[in-house]
């Protein structure tokens, strides 16, 4: 019988359009496997959302994997390690495998690389990352001209069916058991918010898809109103690799109409992917280095009032705690948080970073350093940090009424008017922690201060 050729899956949980299983069913015998990689220094760890999320995709996946006669087997370690021993243990000399652009993981694809024949595809990204380049060959630093070099591409190649069947190995290798790996919460349970929101895995992302495409028309004139189902929610399913951004691409543009806004937030996703090539530490360091010496203030109760949800302003408080319930917060109450957290709290936004890590189900290297670096005006691409989100304001020109209502239930007997800024407040919602025009003012002030030093 031929040798067995290993699948090694990672954010690409998926059957469809899954160009390393196409590769390797093609060879002969299929091995899919997923390392949990916790042991090698600098590998970040998964938040623990993620986490959960990972649990249900992975079970997904191996049922799916199961109707086609094959199924996921599960190892835990160093990638480069656990890979040998399983070509050695099964006679596979070849890995095939997606490629994946965050620092850690590039790291491994080169370990694993030295030891086996690795053979890596493209199918995560609309474009390659690091393919979209400037005239003169460099990459792109802003949004704008790299979206559009990248439309200039598309689409992107037609997606593939998944495959019917899967070629099976001689013997199956030894699997962990995945409810041995712990990846869900037990003492205590703080998912059920989340398991009434999501499925994870390749059917659930196949939903919302289906449930967003009759939607995709009216994308640009809802998608920044919190209070109704403007967006697809797609993004854990995106960063699960549950389905792929070819596949989306073509199922949106199929739709006709302006699809365009929609697209281009997809070039967003690709384009958080080109920074982190050119600057892994994203997450870690401001791309304008004089931020290295901005006076960030030292505030853990501030800190503590944000994530908690319990600011005094309505529309964050609504934001923190939906993602606290469902790990997913609204793309605009995710900005209007991230300004008040360091703008008005002048928290450093790498605090904020760490929390949407460690508590989005979508939590994207790429895209959550891009976005917060963008928000705190530190980015290659961003905002500029004078520019101050008065919550306030934000709350009633977005229509955050029924939104505030569902997340923040002190409020919720307020009419529409009233519930973005209560002028009586009632005893049982926070007082504000601190108020706008002096929060804005002292922003302002040390902005002007450190601008002054540089
Ligand atoms: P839709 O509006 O339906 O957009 C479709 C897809 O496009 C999304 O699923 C997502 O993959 C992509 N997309 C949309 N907006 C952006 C964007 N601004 N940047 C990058 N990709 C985008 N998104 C993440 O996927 N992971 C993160 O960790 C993350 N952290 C963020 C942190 C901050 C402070 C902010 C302001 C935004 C962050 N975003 C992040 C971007 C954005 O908020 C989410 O992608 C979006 O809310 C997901 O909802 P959706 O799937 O309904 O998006």
């Amino acid at each position: 019988m031929t040798s067995p050729t290993i699948v090694w899956l990672r954010r690409d949980l998926r059957l469809a359009d899954q160009a390393a299983f196409v590769a390797a069913a093609a060879a002969g015998p299929v091995i899919p496997v997923y390392v949990l990689d916790d042991e090698t220094p600098k590998h970040r760890r998964m938040g623990a959302a993620s986490r959960w999320w990972l649990h249900y995709s992975l079970a997904s996946l191996d049922a799916d994997l199961r109707k086609r006669g094959s199924r996921l087997i599960l190892r835990r370690g160093r990638c480069e390690t656990v890979l040998a021993d399983l070509a050695r243990e099964t006679g596979a000399a070849t890995v095939h495998c997606l490629r994946h652009y965050e620092p850690w993981w590039r790291n491994a694809e080169r370990a694993v690389g030295e030891v086996l024949d690795l053979q890596r595809h493209h199918g995560n990204y609309l474009a390659p990352p690091g393919s979209i380049t400037t005239g003169s060959g460099g990459p792109y630093k802003i949004y704008t001209p790299f979206w559009r070099a990248l439309e200039a591409r598309m689409p992107p190649a037609a997606p593939q069916p998944a495959p019917q069947s899967l070629p099976a190995p001689a013997a199956w290798p030894a699997s962990d058991n995945l409810a041995d790996w712990n990846l869900l919460p037990t003492t205590p349970d703080w998912a059920g918010g989340m398991r009434d929101e999501w499925t994870p895995g390749e059917a659930g992302a196949a939903d919302r898809l289906a449930a967003f495409l009759p939607r995709a028309r009216v994308y640009s004139e809802r998608r920044n109103l919190p209070s109704v189902s403007g967006t697809s929610r797609l993004s854990p399913h995106l960063h699960f690799g549950e389905v792929s951004p070819a596949a989306l691409w073509h199922a949106a543009a199929e739709r006709g109409g302006s699809v365009g806004t929609f697209l281009g937030e997809l070039g967003w996703r690709d384009y958080a992917q080109n920074v982190i090539l050119q600057m892994p530490d994203y997450a870690g360091k401001p791309a304008r280095e004089a931020f290295e010496e901005f006076p960030w203030r030292d505030d853990p109760v501030g800190l503590k009032a944000w994530q908690q949800g319990c600011t005094g302003y309505p529309i964050v408080d609504a934001g923190m705690r939906e993602l606290w319930a469902t790990g997913w917060m609204h793309n605009r109450v995710r900005m209007i948080a991230a300004s008040f957290l360091i703008k008005h709290l002048l928290i450093d936004w790498r605090e904020g970073e760490r929390w949407f890590w460690d508590t989005l189900v979508d939590a994207d290297y790429g895209s959550n350093a891009v976005n917060w670096q963008w928000s705190a005006g530190t980015g290659v691409d961003s905002n500029m940090f004078v520019r101050i989100m008065a919550p306030l304001t934000q709350s009633p020109k977005f229509d955050a009424a029924g939104y505030i209502r569902q997340w923040v239930p002190e409020l919720a007997h307020l009419d529409d008017t009233r519930i973005h800024d209560p002028d009586v407040r009632p005893r049982a919602y926070p007082p504000r922690i601190v108020g706008h025009a002096e929060a804005r003012a002292r922003a302002l002030a040390a902005y002007g201060e450190w601008n002054d030093r540089g």
